[in-house]
């Protein structure tokens, strides 16, 4: 049977309880989830209280399985790729005279003489992906930064593993280049928090009103980068 449990946190965990002639209570993550075996008579809020304990560990074994299933890139023809939250389709041609990058809605024409090496067709997908992101971000920059009333920073990409943005005192801010695969308003999010950084160098309550002032809904943004960013990654 399928259950919903609301964790203290306010994260909803699903999971499928299964009645068994059994003393202990057993969790177990399976390919659909989370799937606990109890005994028949434990009552549903005292295992509830049981599962609640295990919380922590039963996230962790969720997000690994979930980061299981996001399958690597193949740098080939056909395959998709993310384009401010919006799918589209590589397609390679062999050519050996042009190494023409093209995109038209929902289609990145790629041509080269090398189509079949992946690492030949990384990279020119990811320098693409560089230049436009330059541009993409500088416009939104220069939007946010007039609304926070703000001299505009210096922009640069960057290509950190595990940061979507940094700020320092000499007001420059860099974005990592991936978030040009996330949604318009993720990819805001993270220019107000940057753009708060000029004003706050910290992460206090004063900083965060900062970002509300012109991102108010800078919670659930937060929430959904942190969901996104394996996916993210994946290039
Ligand atoms: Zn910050």
């Amino acid at each position: 049977m399928s259950h919903t449990l609301t964790l203290p946190s306010g994260d909803q965990l699903h999971y499928q309880l299964e009645r068994r002639q059994r003393r202990t209570v057993g969790l177990k993550i399976t390919a659909a989830g989370l799937v606990i075996h109890a005994p028949k008579r434990i009552t549903q809020s005292h295992l509830e209280s049981l599962i609640a304990l295990k919380a922590d560990w039963i996230r962790k074994k969720l997000a690994a399985l979930t980061a299981n299933q996001i399958p690597a890139l193949q740098w080939q023809d056909g395959e998709q790729l993310l384009l401010l939250g919006n799918m589209f389709t590589l397609a390679i041609k062999h050519d050996l005279r042009s190494r023409a990058v093209e995109y038209a809605p929902g289609i990145l024409h790629l041509a080269m003489p090398n189509h079949n090496d992946q690492t030949a067709v990384a990279r020119k997908v990811v320098q693409w992906y560089k230049k436009q992101a330059l541009v993409d971000f500088a416009r939104r920059l220069a939007l946010f930064s007039t609304r926070l009333g703000v001299a505009l920073p210096t922009l640069f990409l960057s290509n950190a593993q595990t940061r979507w943005g940094s700020c320092n005192s000499k007001k420059e801010i860099r974005l990592n280049w991936r978030l040009l695969q996330a949604p318009p308003h993720i990819i805001n999010y993270v220019i107000c928090h940057e753009l708060a950084h000029l004003k706050e160098m910290n992460h206090s309550a004063k900083f965060w009103a900062v970002v509300a002032s012109i991102y108010p809904d800078y919670k659930s943004a937060e929430k959904e980068l942190k969901t996104l960013s394996l996916q993210l990654h994946r290039m």
